[in-house]
């Protein structure tokens, strides 16, 4: 007979993340074209077990290993070369492999293409260390230089960003935050010295900057003699190395040490004459670099929700095996109804999210109509903030669902809670993304158009209030809006 010291206690375990995601299959199969369902029911499949194997080790290899910066060689010479895992490259080369960039330009599923793309970035994310981050800034840059970029930039850029190929692809940085300010980048200081037709070079130092081993970024900087502020600014595109693969100029000064995102390297930097290429025109910095945050926000509420929906998989499954006074966890009422509300604010989340995610694709198909695309410009900034809260909120009481073991680092557990708190800073913190939304807000009398969409909704009343248009309370606003819109959502 078994003594109570012979107890261990199973930990929780993952299923195939697609085959065990209902909520997903059933938005799949009302959302997209029958046509689709097939290859992408298949791909998805192979993509949920790969997350639940082979990905996540990788995962695990780089937050083991994280990224290490060495400045000067044995014999003083600058290098600054940064060491990343293997697990963390070989996540790169399944990220190309899979098309995770490549799906949303291809658009073989016309406007689906961005709701299957997503679909498939929900399940890589959690199992990815964070990737997802370069992936963000990559969509990001090629649709910014698809949009904006020239012939050279397309043949030199966009094709190895959205190339299938992992011995061509390429990643992105996007470059904006400096010591003066990440929301307000009007403090920006790195200067663009003209050296011929559209060439430039840049001086200046990057405060933050992820996804340092990339091979391209899209950055901020001040032309010589343009005006202060933003206005001021020019969007710019640059190569990390040269042809010899050394830095273009580039000094690497430290990799911060974070609370969470560990696998992901993110630097401070000095541009010291690195060679660069203005996109748009003089002074449109911050309307081109638009057409980026709009894709990585949109990227951060798909990862925020791809991180809520693996905390609770892992509670369920805990719940199934620990026994408390007698009995399995999921069979205690409060703790199946705790995780049965965490479900909720899930649910929620993602009804929220694929809504916009549907709105893109139909904008970048050019079938957006007015309303549509004006919807897609309110609510980005809401679906960011939105499911960055809910994502700390859900992972929080998913570690309290393991008890003492969610706080222990072995299990791996409260690395969960550690990088939901970046899904509220980066891309935007809650504040600037409200205020953000309420600038829309004025410029496109967004308020009674979603006063007249959400009219069944006693509570859109609300919308015609007066308080709205005090910035102090546009927090409030922004959850308002949300959980409205996700009430209205079918
Ligand atoms: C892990 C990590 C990786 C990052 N990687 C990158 C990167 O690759 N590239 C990049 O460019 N940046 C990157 N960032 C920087 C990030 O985007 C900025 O930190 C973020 O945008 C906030 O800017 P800030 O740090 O200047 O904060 P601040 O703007 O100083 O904000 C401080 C506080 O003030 C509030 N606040 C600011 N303005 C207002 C206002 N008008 N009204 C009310 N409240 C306000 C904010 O909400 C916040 O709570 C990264 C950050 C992290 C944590």
């Amino acid at each position: 007979m078994n003594t109570m010291n012979d107890f261990y206690q199973n930990g929780p375990e993952l299923q195939n993340t697609f085959d065990s995601d209902m909520f997903l299959k059933n938005y799949l199969k009302n959302n997209i074209p029958a046509e689709y369902h097939q290859q992408i029911f298949e791909h998805l499949q192979k993509v949920g077990a790969l997350a639940a194997t082979t990905w996540a080790q990788w995962a695990a290899e780089a937050e083991a290993h994280p990224p290490k910066l060495t400045t000067f060689s044995p014999w003083g010479k600058r290098i600054d070369q940064i060491e990343i895992s293997n697990g963390w490259k070989q996540l790169e080369k399944a990220a190309a492999t899979e098309g995770l960039i490549a799906i949303a330009f291809e658009r073989k599923q016309k406007e689906f293409s961005r709701v299957y793309q997503m679909a498939l970035l929900y399940l890589f994310a959690p199992s990815s260390a964070f990737f997802s981050c370069p992936l963000a800034m990559t969509d990001g840059a090629a649709r910014a230089i698809e949009l904006d970029g020239d012939e050279n930039l397309i043949t030199r850029a966009f094709k190895k960003l959205t190339s299938r190929d992992p011995e061509k692809f390429w990643t992105s940085g996007q470059w904006m935050t400096e010591r003066t300010g990440g929301s307000d980048v009007s403090g920006t200081s790195t200067i663009a010295k003209a050296a011929g037709e559209n060439r430039f070079t840049l001086e200046g130092t990057k405060w933050f900057t992820s996804a340092t081993t990339s091979q391209m970024a899209l950055t901020l900087a001040r032309t010589e003699n343009a005006e202060a502020g933003s206005r001021g600014l020019s969007l710019f595109y640059l190569e990390l190395r040269d042809e010899n693969n050394n830095l273009n100029n580039i000094e690497v000064h430290r990799l911060k040490e974070k609370l969470g995102t560990i696998a992901l390297p993110t630097a401070e930097l000095t541009l010291t004459g690195t060679p660069a290429i203005m996109i748009g025109k003089p002074g449109e910095g911050i309307k081109r670099i638009a057409s980026v945050l709009n894709i990585t926000r949109v990227y951060n509420s798909i990862c925020a929700l791809g991180h809520m929906r693996r905390a609770l998989d892992l509670a369920w499954d805990f719940a199934q095996k620990r026994k408390a006074f007698g009995q399995f966890l999921i069979d205690h009422p409060l703790h199946k109804k705790t995780l049965s509300d965490l479900e909720v604010i899930f649910q929620r989340c993602f009804k929220l999210s694929f809504f916009v995610v549907k709105l893109l694709g139909k904008e970048e198909c050019g079938i957006a109509n007015e309303q549509e695309k004006i919807l897609l410009r309110a609510l980005t900034p809401i679906v960011k903030l939105y499911t960055a809260k809910k994502c700390i909120l859900v992972s929080s009481e998913a570690i309290e669902a393991f008890g003492g073991a969610g706080y222990i680092e072995d299990t791996g557990l409260p690395r969960l809670l550690r990088d939901a708190q970046v899904f509220s800073i980066w891309e935007g913190t809650t504040n600037v993304l409200a205020l953000d939304f309420l600038k829309v807000c004025q410029k496109e009398s967004v308020l009674p158009l979603l006063a007249e969409i959400l009219k069944s909704n006693p509570q859109s009343l609300q919308l015609q209030d007066k308080k709205w248009q005090e910035s102090e309370n546009a927090r409030e606003l922004a959850f308002l809006v949300a959980e409205l819109v996700i009430e209205s959502i079918t």
